[in-house]
């Protein structure tokens, strides 16, 4: 689709900026992605791709929304960093609605707007080598290594008893934030 150039607009949705240093280290001499026809760019009324890094957080949330509906059609998503690909540590946090995938359910309920391909690129910060790769692929200048898998564990009623449980132990013996959790008992009785 890009096999020119792609032109990228940047947009720090809620990042540490740990990814976003990674992005200005491609574009440093020893890198030097702009060999490869790509470009940051100012705005993304002049973009190709949008590039987010960290989760998206509440507080950006319209900004991320008309940024994105300012990227032309057709548009990809580098999704760069776990933050960006699933909210990352922050996934369940009060302040942000996750990564991109949650942003796409709401563009889809909100605006009708189809997710558009999208690239994830997962580290934290993922390398230099990674995001270049995963621009390359963008560009149709490389194909993708892995195929998509998705794992699903299977646990019975006891094993999901006993994970419980552990948590639980580990829970009493550290300070962490313990939630209300109910374990039932095989007799029917509630335990806290
Ligand atoms: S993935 Fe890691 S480096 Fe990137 S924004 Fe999230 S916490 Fe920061």
């Amino acid at each position: 689709m890009f096999e020119k150039s792609l032109w990228v607009f940047h947009l720090n949705s809620g990042s540490c900026n740990g990814c976003d240093i990674e992005i200005l280290n491609i574009f440093a001499p020893k890198q030097d992605v702009e060999r490869f026809g790509i470009k940051l760019v100012g705005s993304p009324r002049h973009a190709d791709a949008i590039a987010f890094t960290g989760p998206v957080t509440r507080e950006c949330l319209p900004k991320v929304i008309e940024a994105f509906k300012a990227v032309p059609e057709p548009k990809i998503v580098l999704a760069i960093g776990s933050c960006a690909c699933g909210g990352g540590i922050w996934y369940d946090t009060y302040a942000v609605i996750g990564g991109v995938k949650e942003l796409y359910k709401i563009l889809k309920e909100e605006y009708g707007i189809e997710p558009p391909t999208t690239i994830y690129i997962p580290g934290c910060p993922p390398k230099p080598e990674a995001i270049i790769y995963a621009v390359a692929m963008a560009r149709g200048l490389v194909k993708q290594k892995q195929k998509r898998e998705i794992y699903i564990e299977e646990l019975d009623e006891k094993t999901e008893r006993d994970i419980v449980e552990i948590l639980f132990g580990e829970a009493k013996e550290t300070r962490h934030f313990v939630p209300n959790i109910v374990v039932k008992t095989d007799g029917g009785a509630d335990e806290p």
